[in-house]
C-alpha cells in the first residue's frame, strides 16, 4: 500500500482521523484541533469578550492541554482575563505530582495559578475524610464524596477570584458519560451539561465538548504537555467507570456514535430548577441544605471533624 501523507500539507503523518478520514501530520493537526475549539466556544456562545475565566485545572493531560488552548486563544482577547484553579483533595501519592504539572504549565503558559486545598477550606484531606467513620456512615464511593467537595472548592475559589465562568476540560466522552448517568439516576434534562446557562451560580462551559478525549491525548503529547504517570487510587471504584469502558468500546467499533449520542441528548429540553439558596452556606442550590454541607454535617457528627 503507498505512504499517506497529511492530506493538507503533504508532510509526515501522525493521525489518521476515523470521522473524515483525513491524515494530519503535527503541525496540522494542532491547527485543525485548536479551530475545533474556538468552533465550539463560538458555536455554544461560551465565553464573552471580557470574561474572567477560571479554568479548573486537576493538572491531568486533559486539563492541561485546555490551559494550553485556552492561553493561545486569550491572546486574541485582550480584555479577557484567564487563570487556573487547582484543588487539592490531599490524596496521599497521588495530587503532589498533578499540581508540580499544573504548576510548571502554568508557569510556562504565564497563566496566574491558585491552590486550594481541602484541608484548608473542609479542615480534613480527602484520605482523612474517607477513613473517618462518617464517611462509612455514608457509604458512599470515594468520588461522590469527592466531587462535590471539588466542585465546591472550585466555586468558591473562582468567586473569590472574581471569575465570571469557570471552564472545565470534560470532553466529548465526558459529556456523553455524563450524559449517560443522568439518564440512570433519572435526572436527564435536569440541568445543561457544560453549557453556558446564566443564574445565580458561576456559569460552568466546557470547551473540548466537541472533541473527543482519543484527540484530547494526542494534542497533549504533541505538544509536550506533561502527562501524570499515576492514576488516583479511588479511580477504580469510580460509578463512571463501566460507562466510560462501554462507551470507549463502543465507539471504537462505530466511529461517530459519541458524536450522534451527543445530538441526541441536546435535543432534549432542560427543565429550569428552582434554584433558592442553601440554608448552611448560602450557595445557590436545588435543596434546603446543599449536597456538601449535607456531607459535611454527616461527617461532623464524628469525633473526627471537619470544620
Ligand atoms: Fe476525586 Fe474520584 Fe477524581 Fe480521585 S477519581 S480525584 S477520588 S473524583
Amino acid at each position: 500500500m503507498a505512504e499517506a501523507f497529511c492530506s493538507l500539507c503533504g508532510g509526515r503523518p501522525v493521525y489518521r482521523s476515523p470521522y473524515s478520514g483525513h491524515i494530519y501530520c503535527r503541525a496540522c493537526f494542532v491547527k485543525a484541533f485548536e479551530k475545533r475549539v474556538v468552533r465550539t466556544i463560538a458555536a455554544y456562545k461560551m465565553f464573552r469578550r471580557d470574561d474572567r475565566i477560571a479554568v479548573a485545572v486537576s493538572g491531568g493531560k486533559d486539563s492541561l492541554a485546555l490551559l494550553n488552548v485556552l492561553a493561545r486563544i486569550e491572546r486574541g482577547f485582550p480584555e479577557a482575563r484567564l487563570f487556573a484553579v487547582t484543588v487539592d483533595e490531599g490524596i496521599e501519592g497521588y495530587r503532589d505530582e498533578a499540581i508540580e504539572n499544573a504548576v510548571k504549565m502554568a508557569e510556562r503558559l504565564e497563566v496566574p495559578i491558585h491552590i486550594v486545598s481541602f484541608k484548608e477550606l473542609y479542615g480534613m484531606t480527602l484520605t482523612e475524610i474517607l477513613s473517618s467513620p462518617g464517611a462509612g456512615e455514608l457509604g458512599l464511593l470515594a468520588c461522590s464524596i469527592c466531587g462535590p467537595l471539588r466542585r465546591k472548592a472550585i466555586y468558591t475559589a473562582a468567586k473569590k477570584l472574581g471569575a465570571t465562568v469557570v471552564a472545565t476540560a470534560h470532553t466529548l466522552d465526558d459529556i456523553v458519560q455524563t450524559y449517560l448517568l443522568k439518564t440512570f439516576r433519572g435526572e436527564l434534562g435536569s440541568s445543561e451539561v457544560g453549557l453556558r446557562s446564566e443564574g445565580p451560580t458561576i456559569p460552568r462551559v466546557s470547551p473540548f465538548r466537541l472533541t473527543p478525549e482519543r484527540e484530547v491525548v494526542l494534542y497533549a503529547y504533541l505538544c509536550g504537555i506533561p502527562f501524570q504517570t499515576i492514576a488516583c487510587p479511588n479511580a477504580a471504584s469510580s460509578m463512571r467507570g463501566p460507562i466510560r469502558e462501554f462507551l470507549t468500546a463502543y465507539e471504537e467499533k462505530h466511529p461517530g456514535s459519541l458524536y450522534a449520542a451527543l445530538r441526541s441528548f441536546e435535543k432534549i429540553p432542560t427543565t429550569s430548577k428552582n434554584l433558592t439558596y442553601c440554608q448552611s452556606c448560602g450557595d445557590p442550590s436545588s435543596r434546603r441544605i446543599c449536597r456538601v454541607c449535607e456531607l459535611i454535617q454527616t461527617l461532623k457528627h464524628h469525633p473526627q471533624q471537619v470544620r
